[in-house]
């Protein structure tokens, strides 16, 4: 959702409340498509400090449907978004810094609050999105998925060492 925020900040001291909503479906990230489920209700508040400041904050949490990073099966998991961004006003208009640039999430009189909770999504992402601790992953040789059905390929990918060593490699893979 966009919120405007013309009138607020030609205001003094004002506080806004408004009823959130995430209006995202999905989004990649690293390579992977992720859905999302649902979003905690929230409440965006808006408040001017003085005439120069204006302040932004709500927070929600945000379930999201992935996959295991090691043998693709579904995983849902829940990320927190914690907003709380403070803009320099002047003459009612948003201060560009001029070092950093136009702020993104801010569109002529409105702020992107999608945006705003994308971004604090991706900062609070898990480093790693597994459907169990000791997933056992997809064997390389066989193309099972070795939490189901062993097989009876070379053991050593077996070792959980060497399941960490594929996760390095296949990250690694995707900078490239
Ligand atoms: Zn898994
Ligand atoms: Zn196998």
């Amino acid at each position: 959702m966009k919120i405007s925020i013309k009138d607020i900040t030609s205001s003094v001291d004002k506080t806004e409340k408004h009823q959130g909503s995430f209006d995202l479906d999905a989004f990649d990230y690293l390579g992977s498509n992720f859905s999302i489920n649902s979003t905690k209700p929230f409440e965006v508040v808006l408040s001017m400090l003085g005439n120069k400041k204006l302040r932004i904050g709500f927070n929600t949490t945000v379930n999201i449907t992935g996959q295991c990073d090691r043998c693709l099966t579904d995983v849902v998991f829940d990320v927190d978004a914690n907003v709380e961004e403070t803009l320099d006003i002047s003459d009612g208009q948003v201060v560009v810094d001029e070092e950093i640039g136009p702020y993104s999430f801010v569109d002529g009189e409105d702020i992107d609050i999608d945006e705003l909770i994308l971004n604090e999504i991706l900062v609070n992402f898990p480093a790693k999105i597994l459907c169990q601790d000791d997933c056992k992953g997809i064997c390389p040789v066989c193309g099972k998925n070795r939490n189901i059905e062993p097989c009876s390929c070379d053991d050593t990918v077996l070792d959980p060492r060497m399941a960490q060593f594929l996760d390095v490699f296949n990250s690694f893979k995707e900078v490239k």
